[in-house]
Order: structure tokens, then C-alpha cells, then sequence
């Protein structure tokens, strides 16, 4: 019998291919309508790592919602691996700033949510087990939500994202109510899960530097009715430093481009 492989030896896996196509998107307030999403277009290859950077209200979580087929944009078209997006799938996964795990459940039965909701459960022990060791929770396996820390229970969170063996990683601010130190290291995290797993990411922040110190590409986005209105490729190798005078210049530039002149 061959063993199923483990998430960890799926570095040769390649990420799903994201496509927003002349996408916009708006809201029915009743009274009126709310365009939230202007003609974006955008490319995600596999396995890349893409930031989103924009004003807040602008439509960054709408955008995400769209990608992980929780909403279908009003005109244009979202594609995945080539194929519309018509509703959510396992391979699309979104982590929120909030973990919002279930404070009755330890945190491996919040891991196995995803799998006991698909009927895997009972196949899935070692596929949890592995989640949780690569989020370095595996001693807090039995532990419930309330005693965790923010960063632990985002860990956790990211646990039950990874369970579901992502193709695409779609990540709404995730880092974004941590202390700063628990964020550095959270940021070093999810660097190095993204390159053994080999799975896209979409990753919005309200942080210019930490997009800049992850993403192999970021995309500015302007006011409501967001439009994108920049990109800045960064190919920089990594680990990357918040000092090398790369990441220092483009911050003042997005910033600039986001309206903060310093
Ligand atoms: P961001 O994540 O960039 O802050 P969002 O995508 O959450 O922006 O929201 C964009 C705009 O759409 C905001 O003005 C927000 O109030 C509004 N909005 C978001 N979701 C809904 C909804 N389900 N119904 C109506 N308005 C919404
Ligand atoms: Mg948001």
C-alpha cells in the first residue's frame, strides 16, 4: 500500500491558477447600490504569493470572497485553473483576521472540521496530526480556543485552512490584530509554509512592509470602487530584511501611491 503523502512532502505541487477578469462587483444597499469593484484584472500564477494593498472599505475582502467563489462578481468572470468559479471548493481556502474557532471544540476538532464536514474524518487522523505540526501546535492538540494565545489561535486557524491541502491560500488581514513581535514571527511562518507547500496566496494586509517582505507581487488598489491602480513585482530573494534599502524605497513609494506622502 502506498502511504497518502504528507502535506509537508507536497513540495513539488504547484498552486491553482487565479484569474479576475474584468471583475466588478456592488452591494444592494436597497436604497441604492454600492459599487464596491471597478474592471479589476488580475492574474494570479501557480503558486505564487500576491499581496493586496489598499484604502480600508475599498473592497479587498470583496475581492477574496470573490476568489473563493463565496459571492459571484456582477460582471466579468473569475477563473480557477482556468475553470469559473460558481461557488466555494476545499482547494480555495480563506483565513480571516479573526480565527473564529469554536471556543466548545479542542483545537484539533477545529482542525477536523474541514474533513469531518467532507465525510474524511476518520481517513484524515494523520493528514490533522501533520497540520498541526506544521503549525507548531502539536502539544496543544487537546487544548481548547480560550487558551490560546492571538497568535496560537491564528495558528490554529491556519491549521484548519491547511488540513484541506489548499491550492490557493486567501488570506483577509490574517496577521492583523497580533503584536508586533508575535507577527514577525508569524510572517516567517507563513513564508515558510508557502514554500513547502507550493500553493498561490492572496494575501491582504494594511501593512505596506509586510506585503513587500512576502509577496512576490504587490497590487495596489485605489478607492471605492477599488480599480488597481498599481504593481510593484518583488523579486527580491528571500529572507528579506524591513532595512535593505529595496524594501525601503518601495515602501515610500506604495505609500506615495496610497497617498501618505512622508
Ligand atoms: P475592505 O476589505 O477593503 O475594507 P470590503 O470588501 O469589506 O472592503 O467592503 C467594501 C465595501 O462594501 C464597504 O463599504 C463595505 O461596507 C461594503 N460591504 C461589504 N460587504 C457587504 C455586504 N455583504 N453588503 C453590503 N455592503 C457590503
Ligand atoms: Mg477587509
Amino acid at each position: 500500500m502506498v502511504a497518502a503523502a504528507t502535506l509537508a512532502e507536497r513540495s513539488t505541487q504547484t498552486g491553482l491558477a487565479v484569474d479576475l477578469h474584468a471583475v466588478s462587483h456592488q452591494y444592494d444597499l436597497g436604497k441604492s447600490i454600492l459599487p464596491v469593484l471597478d474592471g479589476i484584472d488580475l492574474k494570479v500564477a501557480p503558486g505564487e504569493f500576491v499581496a493586496l494593498l489598499g484604502p480600508s472599505g475599498c473592497g479587498k475582502s470583496t475581492l477574496l470572497r470573490l476568489a473563493a467563489g463565496l459571492e459571484t462578481p456582477a460582471r466579468g468572470e473569475v477563473l480557477a485553473d482556468g475553470v469559473t468559479v460558481t461557488k466555494p471548493d476545499p482547494s480555495r481556502v480563506l483565513v480571516f483576521q479573526d480565527p473564529t474557532l469554536f471556543p466548545w471544540r479542542t483545537v484539533r476538532d477545529n482542525v477536523a472540521i474541514g474533513p469531518q464536514a467532507r465525510g474524511v474524518l476518520a481517513a484524515s487522523g494523520a493528514r490533522i496530526d501533520d497540520a498541526l505540526k506544521l503549525v507548531k501546535l502539536e502539544s496543544f492538540a487537546n487544548v481548547f480556543p480560550h487558551q490560546l494565545s492571538g497568535g496560537m489561535a491564528q495558528r490554529a486557524a491556519l491549521a484548519r485552512a491547511l488540513v484541506n491541502d489548499p491550492e490557493l491560500l486567501l488570506l483577509d488581514e490574517p496577521l492583523g490584530r497580533l503584536d508586533s513581535l508575535t507577527r514577525l514571527s508569524m510572517q516567517q511562518e507563513l513564508l515558510a509554509l508557502w514554500q513547502r507547500a507550493g500553493y498561490s496566496v492572496m494575501l491582504v494586509t494594511h501593512d505596506v512592509e509586510e506585503a513587500l517582505l512576502l509577496a512576490q507581487r504587490v497590487i495596489v488598489l485605489s478607492e471605492r470602487p477599488a480599480r488597481v491602480k498599481a504593481e510593484i513585482v518583488a523579486d527580491r530573494p528571500y529572507p528579506r530584511h524591513r532595512d535593505d534599502p529595496w524594501i525601503v524605497d518601495k515602501r515610500r513609494e506604495i505609500l506615495e501611491i496610497l497617498g501618505f506622502a512622508e
